[in-house]
């Protein structure tokens, strides 16, 4: 007896869905092993949560005379002969003919030859679908699917059909994307009302959703496209949904269970500096936010706040005065950054406000020597040393803070939620935490990866910036550059010359940048122009030096690579040239271009390319001429490049979603989280008889997973 039936006698439902897919009629041990190590299929429900990620037409069935088009699917109905393995003496591929009334076409073969050799039957009809290939004015099929044609077949001839995600080991197999279309039919047949609700009715009628069974079998065995629609509809909300409850409850059990350090009060460190050397006035966003942090701060719960403001919009000034709060309430305070300059560049800056203020402070990175180090782990320790700047190097396991009670990380983008729990493990309670980025944040983004997060946005710019212009010039056009240059270098200007290093050991980077560097000295030839040069293959102390002769204006242009994306600030510097800028991504070039207009003066970027542009390539071009506003370039960039890149959203590893799409679902996902602080607040515990499905699929999708809301 199949376990299935025995499932379905006993009455269990849910078990029945989670039937192995070896029990399915025309599975068996050895698909299923392999549905298992390709796909991690493993149950009846895993195999539905496959979703096709497109649907052909197969309603037709065309005869081979009417294949004349490239890239196109055809359904063909004919016999197969003339099998042949070329290539002696270990055949590389096998060739056979396919025919029909109207004439033959060519079938090619680049796997499982062997196999191939003995499958077609002579006179057996066979069904066809693939793509046609042009290959020398002639038509043929590569790998197409083949199946021996049923004339009973209920796929054949109807409307729409899946298409499935399938690996090439599978359709050696016979576990193409039909095969596995029949499967779903097949289990959909047998299990279809056994699939649970998960979403209470009142959900369905108010969001206009379709029930859950329905959904599954519309979405595998759709009509027409509407019913796509409503499958996918539904499918996506619930999934968006669990996700939202999720990060909303963490949140919520974040601020009752993680009690935060109570910072009460606002003491020396803080209105000293704020009142006696605070070097400019701080711009009305500045102080809301400061504002907005202290609150956070002296509530009682744990901070968990990210800061998003533009590149040169003045966080370090509010991380300072932050941390000086801490001070002021006898706590440490740490402020870590992704890049050694990062780092070095915030101490610098540190060291600069706090000059006449008796605070001790240190920087730690990987370069710190062993002495140096040693006495930075003791005063920390100790707590003699009140505020630490650096790298990585301040969440490894033997840095030991005394009391620390507040946690900066700058540019969020480059660490994981995983490092920044690292901070937790260091005190009794978990400090606070203030994560800032200048990569603004799309609004879904927003809304999922940081979905548990306060957020707080410095959205003005310091007074008297003028917007950067921004223009896309070919490379062949280097005259008009070079000239631009020499007049803005003769008002008094200074240059950065930037070249693509994507990794430090790329030999035709370096290349690029070098012959860049040579043609420039010759350009602009001493003793009249001084250049500096600066890149990630010199010694520490000759790139502080080449920086240190662009900083005193002993130069007028800096050759250098990304090593100068982040932190550099040099107002009297008001012209960025971005060579190749087509190899930089949107948020990069968008930080590149920060590095310039931090003065009173007109700044300009060009962006060089070729002529060779992708379609990409040219919209990046267009969006960086088109604004300067770092949010808007943000959405293009998460068009293009999608959540994984621009948020490190896949590596997190938080996020796996089925259906649901963070790029995609932008107009969804505001909606769901409305809906899910909706069902919270009126249910913070989920226990209410009518949200009961809510409360059962929460525990089956969330049991086995990390919980999220112990680090916030
Ligand atoms: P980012 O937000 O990119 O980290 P920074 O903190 O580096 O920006 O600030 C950019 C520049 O603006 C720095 O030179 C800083 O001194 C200056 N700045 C910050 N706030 C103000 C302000 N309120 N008025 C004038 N200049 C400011
Ligand atoms: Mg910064």
């Amino acid at each position: 007896m199949a376990l299935s039936v025995f499932y379905y006698l006993c009455g269990m439902e849910v078990n029945l869905l989670h039937t192995n897919i070896s029990y399915l009629k025309g599975v068996g041990p050895k698909k299923a092993e392999i549905l298992g190590k390709e796909l991690k299929v493993f149950t009846f429900m895993d195999m539905l949560n496959q979703f096709p990620f497109r649907y052909i037409d197969k309603s037709q069935i065309h005869k081979v005379a009417q294949v004349n088009d490239d890239l196109v699917y055809y359904q063909l109905i004919g016999t197969i002969d003339q099998v042949q393995l070329i290539g002696a003496p270990r055949a590389t591929r096998a060739t056979a003919r396919f025919s029909d009334d109207t004439g033959s076409i060519e079938l090619v073969f680049f796997r499982g030859l062997k196999w191939i050799k003995n499958r077609f039957k002579p006179g057996v009809k066979y069904v066809l679908f693939g793509k046609a290939s042009e290959f020398n004015h002639n038509y043929n099929f590569a790998h197409p699917e083949i199946e021996e044609y049923n004339p009973n077949d209920p796929l054949i001839g109807e409307g729409l059909q899946g298409v499935y995600n399938t690996t090439e080991k599978m359709k050696d197999h016979g576990l193409g994307t039909r095969q596995i279309a029949k499967i779903q039919r097949q289990i959909l047949q047998q299990v279809m009302d056994f699939i649970p609700e998960t979403l209470p009715l009142n959900l369905l009628q108010r969001e206009q959703l379709i029930p859950r069974k329905y959904a599954y079998y519309q979405i595998h065995i759709p009509a027409n496209n509407i019913e796509i629609q409503q499958a996918t509809r539904r499918l996506k909300y619930e999934e968006h949904l669990f996700f939202q409850l999720k990060l909303l409850r963490a949140k919520k059990r974040r601020e009752s269970l993680n009690q935060g350090y109570v910072f009460s009060q606002v003491g020396d460190y803080f209105n000293t500096f704020y009142k006696e050397h605070l070097p400019f006035p701080l711009t009305n966003a500045q102080k809301r936010v400061i504002r907005e942090i202290r609150i956070d701060l002296g509530s009682g719960h744990q901070m968990n706040r990210l800061l998003q403001g533009d590149v040169g919009s003045g966080k370090t000034i509010v991380a300072m005065m932050v941390m000086l709060l801490a001070l002021d309430n006898g706590y440490q305070a740490c402020m870590m950054a992704p890049t050694e300059i990062l780092a070095t560049q915030h101490y610098a800056t540190l060291k600069e406000l706090l000059k006449d203020m008796p605070v001790k402070f240190a920087l730690l990175t990987g370069s710190t020597k062993t002495k140096d180090r040693r006495e930075i782990h003791e005063g920390l320790e100790d707590g003699s040393l009140q505020i630490i700047v650096g790298t990585h190097a301040l969440i490894e396991e033997k840095v030991i803070f005394k009391r620390l009670g507040l946690a900066i990380i700058d540019e969020q983008h480059r660490f994981g939620v995983a490092q920044r729990s690292k901070f937790w493990e260091k005190t009794e309670r978990p400090p606070h935490t203030l994560v800032m980025t200048a990569t603004p944040i799309p609004r879904t983004l927003a809304m999922t990866q940081y979905g548990d997060l306060d957020v707080s946005k410095i959205d003005e710019l310091p007074p008297g910036r003028k917007p950067v212009e921004t223009y896309h010039v070919y490379d062949d056009d280097r005259y008009r550059i070079m000239m631009f240059m020499k007049q803005q270098i003769a008002k008094g200007r200074q240059i950065y010359v930037v070249y693509p290093l994507i990794k430090e050991s790329e030999k035709t980077d370096m290349i690029a940048l070098q012959e860049g560097y040579e043609a420039l000295l010759r350009d602009f030839p001493e003793p009249e122009y001084k250049i500096s040069v600066c890149h990630g293959q010199l010694k520490p102390e000759d790139k502080d030096f080449e920086m240190q002769r662009f900083i005193t204006k002993n130069t007028q242009i800096m050759v250098a690579t990304t090593v100068i994306e982040v932190g550099v600030n040099i107002p009297n510097a008001t012209v960025m040239i971005i060579e190749n800028a087509n190899r930089f991504g949107l948020s990069q070039l968008h930080q590149l271009r920060g590095r310039v207009g931090r003065g009173a003066d007109q700044s300009y970027c060009i962006l060089v390319t070729d002529h060779k542009l992708s379609d990409d390539g040219k919209k990046r071009m267009k969006t960086m001429c088109a604004t300067n506003d770092g949010f808007q370039i943000a959405e293009v960039d998460l068009e293009l490049r999608g959540p994984g890149e621009t948020g490190g959203l896949r590596q997190s590893g938080q996020i796996e979603m089925l259906i649901g799409d963070l790029q995609k679902d932008g107009a969804l996902i505001p909606q769901v989280r409305d809906a899910a602080i909706q069902i919270l607040n009126d249910d913070p515990k989920l226990i209410k008889p009518e949200n009961r499905m809510l409360r059962e699929h929460y525990k089956e999708l969330f049991a086995q997973t990390f919980d999220w809301s112990q680090i916030g």
